[in-house]
């Protein structure tokens, strides 16, 4: 079943990296989100609707421990891996302290960051998406989408896409956006492979209490109707 519809925020400053990180996990199925910020991981990891934080030490405004003790601090407790230099016996120790859930010191493999990912995932009991009270969908493990009593189900890219839209509700995501974080490209095809998904998603979420608008040259957006 892993890791279908497993989001993963990935917090990396370094953009070789994430792209090489990012890219590798959404071949491998994750959907991934780069955030590049102490700020940003903070303020993401509040939204509490991601299953796993990739968490970089060595940021450009906060260090990540601050990022780690905010988070444990605002009771989120999404497992969170830490990534940190090899030299840095110290920040490790006290990223544990800070509430990291497991460490990798860079640089590392790539199977062994997906093996751990694996565990911290199973370890959590399996991607446990809670939406926000102010969406009045429920999107399931199992793939359906339930509101008002009535239960759709989408296929692992239908979910993907809507989860994207879901979690940018109110704002234009842009398809490059969806691309990276839906279907893991870091490239833009060049097909029309957004628009078939989305009419797909359109028609079996039709009067649920969303809808979905294409934003002519600027992107895709969610907004809740009900
Ligand atoms: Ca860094």
């Amino acid at each position: 079943m892993y890791p279908r519809g497993v989001h993963i925020v990935l917090v990396e400053d370094n953009p070789q990296l994430a792209g090489t990180i990012s890219v590798g996990l959404g071949e491998d199925g994750y959907s991934v989100e780069v955030i590049e910020t102490a700020a940003k991981a903070i303020a993401r990891g509040l939204r509490r609707d991601l299953d796993l934080m990739i968490l970089d030490l060595g940021l450009p405004d906060r260090d990540g421990v601050d990022v780690l003790r905010e988070l444990r601090t605002a009771r989120i407790h999404v497992p969170i891996l830490v990534l940190t230099a090899r030299d840095a016996v110290e920040s490790r120790v006290a990223a544990l302290d800070a509430g990291a859930d497991d460490y990798l010191v860079k640089p590392f493999a790539f199977t062994e960051l997906v093996a751990r990912i694996g565990a911290l995932v199973r370890r959590a009991g399996g991607p446990r998406w809670t939406p926000s009270s102010d969406i009045p969908i429920l999107m399931r493990d199992d793939l359906m989408v339930e509101a008002n009593g009535k239960a759709v189900s989408l296929s692992p890219r239908e979910f993907a896409l809507l989860g994207c839209l879901v979690r940018r509700r109110g704002e234009v995501v842009t398809r490059i956006e969806i691309l990276r974080e839906a279907f893991g490209y870091d490239f833009d095809p060049g097909t029309n492979v957004i628009d078939v998904h989305l009419t797909h998603v359109r028609k079996k979420l039709a009067g649920f209490p969303i809808a979905i608008e294409t934003v002519r040259g600027a992107g895709i957006r969610l907004m809740v109707t009900g």
